[in-house]
């Protein structure tokens, strides 16, 4: 953008320019009409533009002593342009007349003017764009958490109900019928593992899940979150392993939130590996003495362009509406989180049709100020 105009004039108390130079002629669309500055000298400043203020206003915002005076001054050139500048004017004696007269510097800042306006403009949308978003986005969470929360009482009745009509406390119940209940119980199970996934996501934008630190024994974690998991693998035929460390210490950690990554990471790396693959847990020790724990499979894999997206809320690579796989594309999430409210790290490694790693490291105990994700080299650490 071009610097801004700068002019020189003076005149008289009574508005008779004294002086005006070639600058000053430009800004006011003079030119054309008076290519000699001294074609304007005797004539009055207010028939040389059309004021937006009064004049006598301006002149008393000049005279009200002798220090220069600054302000931002709005007028029509005689053409009709509106133009904005910026004044220094102040009173000075004229050494020849010894009058008191009014001496301007002025720069034309009219360009400026319309960027700053229209930025101002572009923040004041963004502002609105912003606080809509929280709006929404609150809401949006209100309702998770409501929705989450009123699904979950009929559900448990359901389950209870269902428990005990299996149970025969309610008369006698054929084999048939205790095959489709458990159908009924399996379902409801999964309704309740979606229902917590929501609350949690909720409650997680809300505070995040307060942590109960323990001390904890990772491999004993992982061990029981295969167990968990043994029956889902085996149903999908895939094969599930352990490479543990033999020896691994103690990290402070909160274990039921801890195995929830555990959970959700052998959940992932499950469901998206073919029947006839298989699925590797391995810890070991890292370099602080903390921990790290790999879920490797050999499975669907992720392409390069997805890989920084999967860890965002609701993400999900395939959404077709003939997509395979359940979900609700919050499970990364909510690691993401849990692993650095522990002041630790999720990183993902994949290639298409090969496979997945994702892995965790998590420090020997818990910072004060927990969280802190760095990048690492060649990965995507969330
Ligand atoms: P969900 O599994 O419920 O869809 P997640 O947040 O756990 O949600 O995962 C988000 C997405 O990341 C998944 O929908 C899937 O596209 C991709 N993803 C996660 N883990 C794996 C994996 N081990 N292999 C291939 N894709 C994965």
């Amino acid at each position: 953008m071009a610097l801004a105009d700068i002019g020189i004039y003076r005149y008289t108390l009574e508005g008779t320019v004294l002086q005006m130079d070639r600058s000053t002629l430009r800004i006011l669309e003079l030119e054309e009409r008076f290519p000699d500055p001294a074609q304007v000298v005797g004539m009055n400043i207010k028939d040389l533009l059309e004021y937006e203020l009064p004049p006598g206003a301006l002149r008393n915002k000049t005279l009200q002593d002798e220090a220069v005076r600054s302000f931002e001054y709005n007028f029509r050139t005689l053409k009709g342009t509106r133009k904005c500048c910026l004044h220094d004017s102040r009173l000075v004696r004229d050494h020849d007349t010894h009058q008191d007269v009014i001496q301007v510097i002025t720069r034309d800042v009219t360009a400026l003017k319309r960027v700053q306006n229209r930025l101002e403009e572009t923040n004041r949308e963004l502002a609105r764009a912003n606080a809509e978003l929280q709006t929404l986005d609150e809401l949006k969470n209100n309702l998770l958490a409501n929705v989450s929360h009123e699904l979950r009482s009929p559900l448990v009745s359901v389950r209870g109900y269902a428990d005990l009509i299996m149970s025969g406390s309610s008369g006698p119940v054929s084999d048939t019928q205790k095959r489709q209940l458990q159908i009924i119980v399996n379902n409801v199970q999964r309704l309740t593992g979606i229902v917590d996934e929501l609350l949690d996501a909720a409650q997680l934008d809300r505070a995040g899940p307060t942590l109960n630190p323990a001390p904890c024994d990772v491999n004993g974690l992982v061990e029981a979150a295969l167990l968990t998991m043994a029956l889902n693998a085996a149903q999908r035929s895939v094969r599930l392993e352990r490479e543990l460390a033999v020896e691994l210490l103690d990290i402070e950690a909160d274990p039921r939130l801890l195995s929830q990554v555990l959970v959700n990471l052998l959940t992932n790396a499950i469901k998206f590996t073919e029947p006839g693959g298989r699925v590797v847990a391995r810890t070991s020790e890292a370099p602080d003495g903390g921990v790290c724990i790999a879920v490797i499979d050999n499975g669907i894999g992720i392409a390069a362009e997805d890989l920084n997206r999967i860890f965002e809320r609701f993400y999900q690579v395939d959404t077709s509406s003939t997509r395979r796989y359940t979900g609700l594309g919050l499970g990364l999430t909510l690691s993401r989180n849990i692993v650095e409210r522990h002041g630790g790290t999720i990183t993902v490694e994949s290639t298409l049709s090969k496979g997945s790693t994702f892995r965790v490291t998590l420090p020997p105990s818990l910072s004060a100020d927990g969280a802190g994700a760095t990048a690492s080299d060649g990965h995507v650490t969330i």
